[in-house]
């Protein structure tokens, strides 16, 4: 599939689809996509899509885990969404078990990922920032490290 990047948007349901197509390339290994991007700039959208591309029945009713941090969804892979915003510091990412899931297979999507940055594997890697170009228009700036 040809990427073009920076992938623009203009409405939630063609974010919808961008993680539609995220989640298509993903095979029976780890994957960890990183999302950046302010309040309101699709993150969870893209989230949503991704589960709906990996088959999770109720794909629809995805929410940022905002007080728990992580959300597991069982699609065609594992779903492990993480919402890091909240986080108090590393130590934290342990008590999770962050390390159990990077073990994987599995697909991990986390927002707010700095604090996890240093543990996060080299390869099959999908770092997505996503600019708000304005009103529903946004660019999805996709640096990918598959391999
Ligand atoms: P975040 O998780 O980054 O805070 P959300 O995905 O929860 O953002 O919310 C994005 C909001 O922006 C939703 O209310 C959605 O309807 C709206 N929106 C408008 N245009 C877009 C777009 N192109 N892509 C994604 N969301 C959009
Ligand atoms: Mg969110």
């Amino acid at each position: 599939m040809e990427w073009k990047n920076p992938r623009p948007t203009s409405s939630p349901a063609e974010t919808l689809t961008l993680g539609e197509e995220l989640a298509a390339l993903f095979h029976h290994k780890l994957y960890v996509v990183t999302l950046q991007g302010d309040l309101g700039a699709g993150k969870t959208m893209l989230t949503k899509g991704i589960a709906k591309g990996l088959e999770v029945p109720d794909w629809y009713y995805l929410n940022s885990p905002t007080f728990t941090l992580i959300n597991e969804y069982r699609g065609r892979l594992p779903l492990y969404h993480f919402d890091l915003y909240r986080l108090g510091d590393t130590d934290e990412l342990f008590e999770l078990g962050f390390n159990d899931y990077l073990a994987g297979p599995g697909v991990l999507v986390i927002e707010w990922p700095e604090a996890a940055r240093e543990l996060l594997p080299a390869s099959n890697l999908i770092d997505i920032r996503i600019e708000i170009v304005a009103g529903d228009r946004r660019l999805f700036h996709i640096k990918r490290i598959i391999g």
